[in-house]
């Protein structure tokens, strides 16, 4: 029987149901919104609910929480919300972003063990476990300190047989790098998913991905940002979808959004900005659903068969 772990506890892999790969029910820097819970909205909890129970109405009924601890990973309150919303979460270990300051000379062996410890005894000293793990390059491409954490993971990795979801920046090609720092650690590319894929739309590129044996993730789908922040517009998005599904992936696509129930960097704003950032996404963690998949239908697609993707994907990829 292959299980997969929640934050309350382990599943069977035919129990995730449609799943939702990389999302974020709340989101911050590290450690801030553990201090500073008001720099959340007013009813940040609210909001969560009511993301989570609209999700599991709809028939999704498992979320990637993809924040581990430099995204200000909560698993407390994700046991909370689970528990009241029915939803299962996974949490996330590993890493996102650049160095901090005073870390030292940390070496690779030592995160590799932080990590394996989120996922054999238990989070922030909780026995709530995670069940995913991350890396993460971005523009700032293969530094020192990126590398290292990338090794880390796949030390993990080979250490507890988890799955790796990898924060890209397809723009650059930052999976070249990141795919040959996990098989440097022996990871088989199976146990790993490559996200934000829809930043590009260098289909040559995806289908080096998709040659590797990885997964493509599809999120950022569609971009919620600050305004001109991003330069792929979510019409381009969906007919990229169309065109990586006629190149033959969807037997390896995991469907996201990528968006947040709760975060720091857009709660915060003045109400004109927050309804801007939104206003791009009003269906929120429906918006897969009910936009991305009615658009591919008018193209030609089966919809039964775009949301079969996302209950027998995210299981196969647990699973194999
Ligand atoms: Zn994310």
């Amino acid at each position: 029987m292959k299980t997969v772990q929640t934050v309350l506890g382990e599943i069977k892999t035919e129990e995730l149901g449609s799943v939702l790969m990389h999302e974020h029910v709340c989101t911050s820097s590290m450690g801030v919104a553990l201090s500073y819970p008001q720099l959340y909205g007013k009813n940040f909890e609210q909001q969560i609910l009511s993301d989570l129970k609209e999700m599991k109405e709809n028939g999704i009924s498992t979320v990637v929480d993809a924040s581990p601890v430099t995204l200000g990973r909560d698993v407390k309150e994700l046991k909370k919300v689970s528990e009241i919303s029915g939803v299962n979460i996974i949490a996330t270990t590993g890493w996102w972003g650049c160095e901090p300051p005073y870390l030292g000379p940390s070496t690779a062996e030592q995160w590799a063990q932080c990590f394996a410890d989120d996922i054999n005894k238990g989070c922030d000293g909780t026995d709530i476990k995670a069940g995913i793990l991350k890396a993460s390059m971005d523009k700032e491409g293969p530094t020192e300190w990126v590398t290292k954490m990338h090794h880390a993971v796949g030390m993990a990795q080979r250490e507890t047989g988890k799955k790796v979801m990898l924060h890209t920046y397809c723009p650059t090609e930052t999976p070249r790098h990141q795919l040959k720092f996990l098989r440097e650690e022996g990871v088989d590319m199976n146990d790993v998913v490559v996200d934000h894929i829809p930043e590009t739309t260098d289909i040559d590129f995806v289908k080096w991905i998709y040659d590797q044996g990885a997964w493509i993730g599809v999120d950022r789908m569609p971009i919620i940002s600050f305004p001109g922040e991003y330069a792929v517009g979510t019409e381009t998005r969906i007919k990229f979808v169309k065109t990586m599904l006629d190149a033959g992936m969807g037997d390896r696509m995991l469907f996201s959004h990528d968006i947040m129930c709760a975060s720091t960097l857009y709660d915060n704003q003045p109400e004109e900005i927050y309804r801007e950032v939104w206003s791009v996404c009003p269906e929120r963690f429906l918006f897969i659903k009910n936009r991305l998949f009615k658009e591919l239908a008018e193209m030609g697609c089966d919809p039964a068969y775009l949301w079969s993707l996302t209950i027998d994907n995210p299981r196969k990829f647990f699973e194999g």
